[in-house]
């Protein structure tokens, strides 16, 4: 079955959407993208991804920002449309068409907007149960990784080397200390505290981190916003991610380390059950 995408105002069927070879995205990567996943049907914390996204614009000097409530809007069409359940939809807004030259176009030159679907098992996956694995490589992106931008060819390198030596994800280290997975935020746990690093230029402020933060504060742990090492994450008793897609993984080796026995820890489980049941009751 073909999906039905969105473009600039329009729902067209997938095959159909076409976008010009002159398109900033793809020029320059010119262009920011939000993820929102998707259960029973509605949006999750909708309304912060749009802040953010809001934030990556202003960062790059982009000409206006976009309407949130005109973006509601094609997101719940798109739901509808695809006859979506459970999954994500993926936003995409580049700074759009122009002759090919490095300064900024005109501020008249319109935005490219696309938004599309795609159906997954966030809930229920084999990830969440089993946990996942994840090998570490120098983190080599640019240092604005604050900002939301498809600019994304280290971290699916990052991610296609860690499947090809057999791992799930690639943790990023940056002069010692981690700073993300390739998609997703880093944690460790140890004792009644969870360590994730402060959010700072060098990694992406996750929508799912903060609402994390809030469900391990109703569940008692403290949390210490704290750079980490490879050796402490290795000598935590838990690990995971949290991203839109994931939102609360175990991480079960690091390297050729295990972590908690090589089993998803407990205290992860209740956290991913605890953010499950708030995404639920935030869900629009
Ligand atoms: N860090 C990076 C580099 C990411 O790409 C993502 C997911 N887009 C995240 C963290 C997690 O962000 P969120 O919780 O908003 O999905």
């Amino acid at each position: 079955m073909s999906r039905i995408v969105y473009l600039n105002g329009e729902f067209i069927p997938e095959h159909d959407a076409k976008v010009s070879v002159f398109d900033r995205a793809l020029l320059f990567s010119d262009a920011l993208y939000e993820v929102t996943s998707i259960i029973d049907g509605k949006l999750i914390d909708f309304d912060n991804h749009m802040k953010r996204l809001d934030r990556s614009m202003t960062e790059l000097d982009y000409p206006k920002l976009l309407d949130h409530k005109e973006i509601r809007d094609f997101h719940k069409a798109l739901i509808e449309k695809n006859n979506l359940n459970e999954g994500i939809i993926y936003l995409q807004v580049s700074r759009g068409v122009a002759e090919r030259d490095f300064n900024f176009p005109d501020k008249k030159t319109e935005l490219t907007v696309t938004a599309f679907t795609q159906k997954k098992d966030l809930v229920n996956n084999k990830a969440a149960t089993h946990g996942i694995s994840v090998m570490t490589m120098d983190d080599l992106r640019w240092h604005r990784c604050d900002i939301k931008t498809v600019q994304l060819l280290y971290p699916s390198f990052a991610k296609a080397k860690a499947v090809k030596e057999g791992f799930d994800d690639t943790w990023m280290i940056r002069n010692g200390y981690v700073t993300e997975g390739t998609s997703n935020n880093a944690w460790i746990i140890k004792g009644s505290v969870i360590f994730t690093r402060p959010a700072d230029n060098l990694i992406l402020k996750g929508i799912t981190r903060e609402t994390v933060a809030e469900c391990a504060k109703d569940l008692g742990y403290k949390i210490n916003f704290k750079s980490f090492t490879v050796t402490d994450a290795q000598n935590a008793d838990e690990a995971f991610i949290t991203s839109a897609t994931t939102f609360v993984t175990p991480v079960i080796k690091i390297n050729d380390n295990k972590i908690s026995k090589g089993e998803p820890g407990k205290f992860t489980k209740a956290l991913r059950e605890r953010y499950i049941q708030k995404a639920r009751e935030i869900a629009i």
